[in-house]
């Protein structure tokens, strides 16, 4: 028997792939439109990275990872999140005060699988580092909704939420954490657990939302500089009419974060878990490394969720032209029209088989051609027979015009 992949883990494969390389293009377009370089970090790192960074009291740190101990005895884990990478990367080789970068790869998270829910899954994401203005939030949450936008994601919202500098925080976190002792007895044992340790991770827990409903928020208790910075935030997205919405109990699972933090949802995807991607500041995360103080915004995108949450498109070609060689004598022309047309930039192939016509043609609807150029007889006049597979029309093209043609219809 041929073994399974691994619990939680997917081979992507076309033609479902097809969607998921729509994304990765229209994010590395955008991602080199404003102006991010790209960064390749290890997708295997210390466990301490990830411990000291994402939060020894997390969820991720705590439950999640794919640590184990290699050959030389370290302790290495699979990477659950990449913003701790980069930052770690930026500190030890960054050349530039402000480093932008962009990211695309998997992540591992040990986690009960289920749809949009993997053990192993992709993500896009962004880092904009070494920007402290509110204006460098504005535009890492622009990226992850134009990305949405590009690949027909048209009603994405924009949940945010401040919580705070690390002293606002740290007096929320008591206030919440009292709120939660007064009324222990009515919330799971699992929350109960939390109240000392991570009191925050208490407010991602469904089973608890009715006691949630009368928590306090971190929204009520901001500095000035901090209520003053997510009011610019909003101010930006208003700007650019990026519909966004008020969620005062987002925190986000991560320690690294203060200030905004922000997710998107879509309403074409409706999931326990719904957000399409996610972010926001994480000034402490340097200091947290061991390095200076270092500002920095970031946002990572599920393409896993995104893909499914893709508006079903009309079956679309993905070769623009299957080359149909009339008989075996003409296949050496066929290949040398294939060669001039994918030098003109068309997505071209041919069967290299000695198929029959017919078989040809069979290969080029299965390979979803949009048009056959069949190479025949009326090659020695300098002509090839051009179909559009969908219709069924022919038409004889002058061989050198044949990019043209198929660029005109
Ligand atoms: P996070 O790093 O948890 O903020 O995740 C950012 C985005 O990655 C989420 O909004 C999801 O779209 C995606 N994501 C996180 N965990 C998973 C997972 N286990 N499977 C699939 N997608 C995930």
């Amino acid at each position: 028997m041929i073994p399974r992949p691994p619990k939680g883990t997917d081979d992507i494969l076309p033609p479902a792939s097809d969607r998921w390389r729509v994304l990765l293009r229209a994010f590395d377009d955008l991602a080199e439109r404003f102006g991010y370089g790209l960064v390749i970090t290890p997708m295997f790192e210390a466990t301490e990275l990830f411990s000291r960074g994402v939060g020894a009291e997390t969820e991720v740190v705590e439950k999640q990872m794919y640590t184990f101990e290699d050959k030389g005895g370290r302790s290495v884990t699979l990477r659950p999140e990449a913003t701790a990478s980069v930052v770690r990367a930026y500190l030890q080789g960054g050349s530039s005060a402000v480093f932008k970068v962009a990211y695309a790869g998997p992540m591992f998270r040990y986690e009960q699988p289920q749809a949009g829910r993997r053990r192993q899954f992709h993500q896009v994401g962004v880092e904009y580092i070494g920007e402290p203005s509110p204006d460098a939030d504005v535009e890492v949450i622009e990226i992850g909704f134009r990305l949405l936008e590009a690949v027909g994601i048209t009603d994405a919202v924009v949940l945010l939420n401040s919580i705070g500098d690390p002293a606002d925080r740290a007096a929320y976190r008591e206030l919440l954490a009292a709120f939660l002792t007064e009324r222990a007895g009515e919330l799971t044992a699992d929350a109960r657990r939390r109240i000392a340790a991570n009191p925050l991770r208490v407010l991602d827990s469904k089973a608890d939302a009715a006691v949630l409903a009368d928590a306090p928020t971190p929204a009520g208790h901001l500095s000035p500089a901090a209520a003053g910075h997510i009011a610019a935030v909003r101010a930006g997205l208003d700007a650019m009419a990026i519909p966004h919405q008020e969620e005062p109990r987002l925190v986000r699972g991560l320690d690294y974060y203060n200030r905004t933090v922000f997710e998107y949802q879509s309403a074409s995807y409706q999931a326990a878990q719904a957000s399409l991607g996610g972010g926001g500041r994480y000034d402490p995360l340097a200091g947290m490394l061991g390095g200076p103080e270092v500002p920095g915004v970031g946002l990572a995108m599920g393409v896993d969720r995104i893909v499914l949450a893709m508006p079903a498109g009309d079956e679309e070609a993905v070769l623009d032209v299957f080359v149909v060689a009339a008989d075996a004598g003409r296949r050496t022309i066929a290949l040398e029209l294939v060669r001039s047309l994918r030098a003109e930039g068309l997505r071209v192939d041919l069967d290299l088989g000695d198929k029959s016509v017919k078989a040809q043609f069979r290969a080029a609807d299965r390979r979803r051609a949009a048009t056959a150029a069949v190479v025949g007889e009326e090659w020695e006049s300098g002509r090839v027979t051009m179909k559009d597979l969908r219709s069924g029309a022919e038409s004889s093209v002058d061989a050198r015009e044949v990019a043209k043609w198929i660029r005109r219809r």
